[in-house]
């Protein structure tokens, strides 16, 4: 057996038989001198990949792409988008699907490098991805996968050995992805666009297959796979809520039909508790904000609706008015996860009429004194967190008394499951992405290690649990495009 074989991939690709329109057969342009930076040997592990026996210099050719796995038969995938309310027509410009791994647990994964090169879809990109980035998505995304949020995972991050030019010159990289599928509601509405009804059958019946077999025999398949989506999106959106994080950038081809949380570029989690909280530097008017994620979750489904309704229902005005029915259900059903979620947060379980006043006033208390939102949950657990005077004031005292009246016996349990004691924040993944870019990856490793159990006390943690210094309040995330 070659040393390739060893590893174990095993190759299937469904999407690259897809019909021509929906993919570019291109390979990964090789780059100078690959170099390995990390690889995560638990997701290989799950994967059914074994990469011990394989040597550093070999691991860096396969996940440059200068040395490809048997089986794969790479593509870039054609997708379109809203981009802040503007539609346009995207596509991997700087990413291919190496193809879907078939794991051990008889998963498909799609394998995808990003930062790969140029595609026809790169338009005036490079098609290749800075370390920084790149590091950040690999930390990020693991952290999310730990948090227990539905996410694509980080298999590996290798250095080029070229330089990308953006502001200034910096270190090419290349990660590798894996995700449930890279279908996105751009891809949907890439192929709205061609007003081929054979293409849209086609993409809803393969989308179906692959995410939601249970709904294949529906009468209306279309306006099932809608509800799902709303179902599975809704799920995510309120895990985000949840911990804190703020996507950044959520146009509608960063919005995965798996329901996993995708493309990391300036996302970020919100230290004090503010729902207008943005720290994208190109998201002006604050439209992907903490507390806008719900509606802009709602107004990407109706994007989403859109793409099917020729599908939903022949007739043009029938349809609408189906479709429409179905999104507005999304306020209901989001309200109620929601509520749940904090209820959950604050450890309150059954129901009380005073259960919404509870939750609110603590959120109205936290914005005005723009306290932590993750450590005021940990101060209410009794955890050692050294902004906890922040927390002791008279109106904290006076709400926190009319909580603990609440509190029941497992109340402690369930807080513990739903509050995370460490979430990566915005300074730390700042601090240990310069040292990483200085070749010191041990800051890295750490802060990754400590992200693997974030609802599990450890030594390491208060490190980690410190809200910025005040002189952070400035913030800003970029897309590092
Ligand atoms: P993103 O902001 O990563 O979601 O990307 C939006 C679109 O821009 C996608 O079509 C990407 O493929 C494309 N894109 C982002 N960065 C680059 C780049 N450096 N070169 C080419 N295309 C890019
Ligand atoms: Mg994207």
């Amino acid at each position: 057996m070659s040393e390739k074989n060893k590893i174990g991939w095993n190759f299937d690709n469904s999407y690259s038989n897809l019909p021509k329109s929906f993919i570019y057969e291109i390979s990964p342009v090789p780059v100078k001198q690959p170099e390995l930076v990390i690889l995560n040997y638990d997701l290989a592990d799950k994967m059914g990949l074994d990469f011990s026996n394989i040597d550093k210099e070999e691991l860096a050719k396969i996940f440059s792409g200068n040395s490809l796995p048997k089986g794969t038969k790479s593509i870039a995938q054609a997708y379109a988008g809203h981009q802040f309310g503007h539609f346009t027509m995207l596509g991997d410009g700087r990413a291919v699907l190496l193809g879907e791994h078939i794991s051990k647990n008889n998963q498909r994964l799609d394998v995808q490098f990003k930062g790969s090169g140029q595609t026809p879809f790169s338009r005036n990109g490079d098609g290749r991805a800075a370390l920084g980035p790149m590091l950040r998505e690999y930390l990020i995304s693991e952290a999310m996968h730990s948090l227990n949020i539905p996410t694509t995972r980080s298999l590996a991050v290798v250095k080029t050995g070229e330089n990308v030019i953006r502001e200034k010159p910096l270190q090419g990289a290349v990660l590798t992805r894996v995700a449930s599928s890279h279908i996105r509601v751009g891809t949907f509405q890439f192929i709205r666009t061609r007003e081929n009804l054979d293409e849209l059958n086609t993409l809803v019946n393969y989308t179906i297959n692959r995410h939601y077999p249970e709904i294949s025999k529906s009468k209306n398949n279309a306006y099932d796979l809608l509800s799902k989506l709303i179902d599975k999106q809704i799920e995510l959106v309120v895990n985000w809520m949840r911990v804190g994080f703020i996507h950044g950038v959520m146009n509608t081809d960063n919005m995965a039909i798996s329901g996993e949380t995708i493309d990391y570029g300036p996302c970020a989690f919100m230290d004090n508790y503010d729902p207008g909280t943005c720290f994208s530097s190109i998201d002006h008017m604050g439209r992907y904000a903490y507390g806008n994620q719900p509606a802009i979750t709602k107004w990407n489904l109706a994007r989403f609706a859109e793409c099917l309704l020729t599908l939903i229902n022949p007739k043009k005005d029938d349809a609408l008015k189906i479709a429409t029915e179905l999104i507005d259900k999304f306020d209901k059903i989001y309200e109620k996860k929601w509520f749940d979620m904090m209820k959950n947060k604050l450890g309150l379980i059954g129901d009380d009429k005073e259960d919404n006043l509870l939750i609110f006033e603590l959120l109205e208390i936290m914005k005005k004194q723009e306290l932590d939102y993750t450590n005021t949950f940990l101060f209410l657990m009794d955890q050692e967190i050294d902004d906890k005077k922040n927390c002791q004031n008279e109106k904290f005292d006076i709400w926190k008394v009319k909580w603990q009246k609440r509190l029941t016996k497992d109340s402690k349990k369930l807080m513990k499951v739903n509050n995370p004691l460490i979430i990566p924040r915005n300074h730390n993944v700042e601090n240990v992405l310069k040292s990483a870019e200085n070749n010191d990856l041990t800051p890295f490793n750490d802060l990754l290690q400590a992200l693997k159990n974030p609802y599990t006390n450890q030594k390491v943690l208060t490190k980690y649990q410190s809200p910025p210094p005040k002189s952070d309040k400035k913030y800003q995330t970029f897309c590092g495009t």
